[in-house]
């Protein structure tokens, strides 16, 4: 059943419906859509504008303000809803007013944007212009992020990590620097020979000493659906056929139709009768 046939997109309040209200403020003055970051040309790092900076940093003190006890919780689940009460009509779009919150309060409630697993706001013109005004609710949701951990190459502390973010080896930048450098003794899975390299490519999936056991370990010998015949592949490809001829030969078969004819005197097996259609046509 989908949102809409229940009625929840167009009726709301959404999931978040009876989660527990952990923030609720008031933020004074005109709301502000998140500017792109600039580049400072001096250091080649890219920077956020002040207003965008300031505002930011405003919403983070009336947070904390508020909620004293509030520590940044990173594995926590949020809902996040904002109103804005404009003053004016410059143009503005809700998800960049949005995200100056989220952003606001990154680092504050949650570590991470992602963490935000539901987000709903609305614009209305203030009455007043002195009315102007962005309001905020912070939900605490059920569930936890689905993180995993892993171990950290350098310094073997437990660090949060997602299954797909397999190439990620250190707990931080500072582990992963001396990861480069360090050196580690390995074994080869081909050749089984010990060889030396740097730590962080001891975590690739089976270390080989070299360009040539690379080669042999990545290819694998197969058998080629059209004459039969073994041939070598790479094991990262997915080549069926020995050859251009065999490959071409095999497309040309693929095209005819043919339809499988349904056994005699029993029940028709699944997929009997749907035949391949040709390319060119029936
Ligand atoms: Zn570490
Ligand atoms: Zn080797
Ligand atoms: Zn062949």
């Amino acid at each position: 059943m989908s949102l809409i046939e229940l009625g929840h997109l167009v009726t709301g309040p959404f999931i978040s419906k009876r989660a527990a209200v952990l923030l609720s403020l008031t933020v004074p003055g005109d709301p502000l859509s998140k500017q792109r970051p600039r580049w400072n040309l001096k250091t080649a790092t890219p920077y956020t504008p002040g207003e965008t900076r300031h505002r930011e940093a405003s919403i983070a003190a009336l947070a904390r303000s508020q909620r004293t006890e509030l520590s940044v919780d990173p594995m926590g689940l949020f809902a996040l809803r904002v109103g804005f009460y404009l003053k004016g009509n410059q143009r503005r779009d809700v998800d960049n007013m949005l995200k100056l919150v989220a952003d606001a309060l990154t680092g504050v409630i949650w570590q991470d944007d992602s963490q935000v697993v539901e987000v709903f706001g609305f614009k209305v013109p203030a009455d007043q212009p002195r009315e102007a005004r962005t309001e905020i609710a912070v939900l605490r949701m059920p569930g936890l992020m689905p993180y995993t951990f892993a171990t950290c190459l350098i310094c073997q502390r437990p660090f949060r990590t997602y299954p797909s973010w397999r190439f990620r080896t250190c707990c931080s930048k500072r582990c992963w620097g001396l990861s480069i450098r360090r050196r580690v003794t390995l074994t080869c899975a081909q050749c089984g020979k010990h060889f030396e390299t740097k730590a962080h490519r001891a975590t690739a999936v089976a270390p080989l000493c070299s360009l040539a056991c690379k080669r042999v370990y990545g290819s694998e010998s197969r058998q080629c659906l059209q004459c039969g015949a073994r041939f070598t592949a790479a094991r990262s490809t997915k080549r069926k056929t020995c050859s251009p001829v065999c490959a071409r030969a095999r497309r040309f078969h693929a095209t005819r139709v043919t339809f499988p004819s349904p056994p005699v005197g029993g029940q028709p097996s699944a997929g009997a009768g749907v035949g391949r259609i040709s390319k060119d046509g029936p």
